[in-house]
C-alpha cells in the first residue's frame, strides 16, 4: 500500500469541494482520498425544511 503524502500526514490535505448525490457538498482529499467535514452552506437557500437531522 502506498503510503500517504508527507503533507496529509501532518493533516495538509488538498481539499477539493466536491458534492455528494444527496447535493451535500463536502471535502474530498485528492491525495489520499480522506474526506472532510461536510461544507455548511448558509446561503443556499435551502430554507424551506427546518428539520435538524
Ligand atoms: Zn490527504
Amino acid at each position: 500500500m502506498a503510503g500517504k503524502s508527507l503533507l496529509c500526514r501532518v493533516g495538509i490535505h488538498r481539499w477539493e469541494d466536491r458534492r455528494n448525490d444527496d447535493g451535500e457538498a463536502y471535502r474530498l482529499c485528492l491525495r489520499c482520498g480522506a474526506e472532510g467535514d461536510k461544507i455548511h452552506l448558509a446561503d443556499y437557500g435551502d430554507t424551506g425544511g427546518g428539520s435538524m437531522g
